[in-house]
């Protein structure tokens, strides 16, 4: 494939992103050159807002463009029940569901000896630090309903067990396999309500 320098970069550029294999990459590196200038200086400039402007909240770990974020921020919110995800984009599926009234923690990735990610290469230091804090009452497991998600779920409430805070886990109904932030809202406020105590 021989394509003018400035092309090949951009389809490399586009195969960085997940999802994005070479064939895919090369569809909308040609789309880009039929889109008008405005339109993708626009597009490039929301990049690198993006990345330049968002940064992850030092309380719950969300992504942000203020510190604490604005949920952490939110007096409104119940400060007793923390519910524990794998990705922000968890903690988006949540807030369009518009019921769930606490915080958040999030833990940027799950537990994976597979993969050599242990507790300490994920948010749960800073989680155990933030239970200390007495106003919290309930920890909700929300993390996926895969091996790994269940094993950091697992791990978690052993370490919890000792301290009087109560543990729930969402309830299944969420798809086996799935991940959190594909549920539509009526499962995962069904899987909200039915979380049992672990
Ligand atoms: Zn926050």
């Amino acid at each position: 494939m021989h394509y003018p320098e400035p092309i090949s970069k951009l389809i490399e550029s586009f195969m960085k992103l997940p999802g994005i294999g070479p064939k895919t990459a090369v569809r909308l590196s040609f789309h880009v050159l039929t889109m008008k200038e405005d339109t993708v200086l626009d597009f490039a400039k929301a990049l690198v807002n993006a990345k330049r402007n968002l940064s992850y909240c030092s309380v719950c770990g969300h992504i942000t463009d203020q510190d604490p974020c604005y949920i952490c921020e939110d007096k409104r919110r119940d400060r007793s029940i923390v519910c524990v995800v794998q990705d922000p984009k968890d903690v988006i599926a949540m807030e369009k569901m518009k019921e769930y009234k606490g915080l958040y923690h999030v833990l940027h990735g799950a537990i994976s000896p597979m993969d050599g990610i242990g507790p300490e290469d994920i948010n749960i230091p800073d989680l155990l630090k933030r239970l200390q804090d007495d106003e919290i009452q309930e920890v909700i497991l929300a993390t996926n309903p895969n091996i790994e998600g269940e094993s950091t779920a697992m791990y978690i409430s052993r370490l919890l067990r000792p301290t009087s805070i109560k543990m729930t886990r969402i309830a299944h109904g969420l798809p086996v396999g799935g991940d959190l932030e594909y549920a539509d809202e009526v499962t995962l406020s069904k899987a909200l309500e039915g979380r049992r105590e672990l």
